[in-house]
């Protein structure tokens, strides 16, 4: 029996625990500040992660000592998104308020599943806005989920659901007889692949449409395609556009693929995973014409959207059918119109977390604190670096640009013989250097150097770094291959 406050898991001296809390604010705070002293990334020492594989004590440890462990063995070996040299993947770099916003919402502990409750009004507010950037109807739905995988499975099952009616989520896919397929680009996120295959449909029903000289995809032979299944007896349910593909940053014709959708009553959803925010950069934003015509939309706030992980998003345009595809009748989930169970419809019936967390309020700060037009501003800025970096890549003979840049990705590489290898092995020395942080790809066949550029701190100094690092340490990688 609990008799004492002591025998909680609340500190038994707040005083105490406030100081040291105050000390990890303060250390985070100096992170942040100083993170341009720091190396981008630095590879782990095996005693480090040696000690990660031991077991966990016995013995309980204390705050203070726990924290020392991971300022120690955790902070210096983080992946580095946070930092301005880092261009590695599309990673958001975060922020200051989104980091104090997450303490907040950990205080709270809220369960945003559902019931009536102030912090499911702020996930409201959050999705009121996004329907209004995308021009959406106050009829549609959105829902926080992890990321832009998780949107894009909610956005097939959904489609799915549109085509065979909710009769599908008893009888399940197969019941009904028809073979049901779906098309997207050779340039869309592997996680479109694995929509199909988690929901039931196979990968193989999915139709990887090619792209054109602009990677985008070939409207061309998307049509074809559809004509040939349709021929072939089966029937076209989903098509995704992606804006802003995850190799080169390639936005697909929407207004084309729109039009396609309506004509043959196809579900048209969008990924538009880092991209879909450029609707806040006002000098980029005509580019994602159509957006506002797709059935749903999946993207992340914790892209370019700059909130800490994580925070995706899934906005669909015929509301009550996204509730019909997930909304379950239990008796713990009963609904008043009065009390706690009041507020419905709730969270939990727009997808298949029942208990979820408030990735609303890190959001709803970074919205509020930060505004739409300076979050704009940090989008087309990396967009103008990404458009410095083509131009001195340019200016470089030794260098070489391997796509076009569209938005804020730029693949080039170093020339070279056995370039392949030079180019592998130049990457890894740029990551080991601490200076920069790109990775590969491959275009065309070739090994591409590809950098991704997201993060808010990264600024003209940082290219010119990763440039002229990639010339001196690319003549090594060059003269060691031949050697
Ligand atoms: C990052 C990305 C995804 C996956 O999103 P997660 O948030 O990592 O799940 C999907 N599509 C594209 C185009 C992406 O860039």
């Amino acid at each position: 029996m609990l008799e004492t406050p002591e025998d909680t898991l609340d500190p038994s001296d707040w005083n105490a625990f406030r100081l040291q809390g105050h000390r990890m604010l303060d250390d985070m705070i100096d992170y942040l500040e100083h993170l341009r002293d720091q190396p981008v990334w630095q590879p782990m020492p095996d005693e480090v992660r040696d000690s990660f594989r031991q077991a966990l004590d016995d013995v309980p440890s204390d705050l203070a000592k726990t924290h020392e462990l991971f300022l120690k063995d955790v902070l210096p070996y983080a992946l580095g998104n946070v930092h301005p040299g880092f261009m590695g993947w599309v990673h958001g770099g975060g922020t200051p308020v989104g980091m104090l916003a997450e303490m907040l919402a950990g205080g709270l502990n809220a369960n945003l599943g559902g019931r009536d409750q102030s912090p499911i009004e702020i996930e409201r507010q959050v999705v009121q806005w996004v329907r209004r950037l995308f021009n959406f109807p106050e009829t549609a739905s959105g829902l926080f989920v992890t990321g832009t995988s998780m949107a894009n499975l909610i956005g097939v099952l959904i489609a799915r659901t549109a085509r065979l009616g909710t009769d599908v989520r008893h009888t399940g896919i197969a019941a009904n007889g028809q073979q049901l397929v779906a098309y997207t680009s050779a340039g869309a996120h592997i996680s479109i692949v694995q929509a199909m295959d988690i929901a039931g449909f196979g990968s193989a029903a999915l139709r990887m449409i090619p792209v054109d000289q602009l990677h985008q995809m070939d409207i061309a032979a998307l049509e074809r395609a559809i004509a040939e299944d349709k021929k072939a007896g089966m029937t076209p349910f989903f098509i995704a556009g992606t804006v802003g593909t995850v190799g080169v940053g390639a936005i697909d014709n929407l207004q084309a693929i729109a039009e396609l959708c309506e004509r043959e009553s196809i579900w048209f959803h969008v990924d538009g995973a880092y991209g879909a925010l450029a609707m806040l950069a006002p000098d980029i934003a005509p580019r994602l014409q159509g957006i506002g015509r797709a059935d749903s939309i999946a993207f992340d706030f914790h892209k370019w959207g700059q909130v800490p992980y994580d925070a995706g998003f899934i906005l669909v345009r015929d509301g009550e059918l996204h509730h019909n595809a997930f909304a379950s009748p239990a008796a713990y989930l009963k609904r008043e119109t009065r009390g706690m169970a009041a507020g419905s419809p709730w969270p939990c019936d727009f997808g298949p977390d029942l208990s979820r967390g408030f990735r609303a309020l890190k959001t709803w700060f970074t919205l509020k604190v930060y505004g739409e037009e300076k979050l704009g501003r940090v989008i087309s800025n990396t967009c103008a670096l990404a458009q410095h970096m083509k131009r001195r890549i340019e200016a470089e003979p030794q260098l070489e640009l391997l796509a076009p840049v569209a938005l804020n990705i730029v693949c080039f590489r170093y020339r070279s013989e056995d370039a392949d290898r030079v180019n592998a092995d130049l990457v890894v020395a740029l990551q080991e250097s601490g200076i920069a942080a790109p990775s590969t790809t491959t275009i065309n066949g070739q090994l591409a150097i590809r950098a991704a550029i997201v993060n808010h701190r990264t600024t003209v100094s940082d290219i010119d770094a990763l440039i002229d690092a990639t010339l001196e340490l690319g003549g090594i990688a060059a003269r060691s291959a031949c050697s």
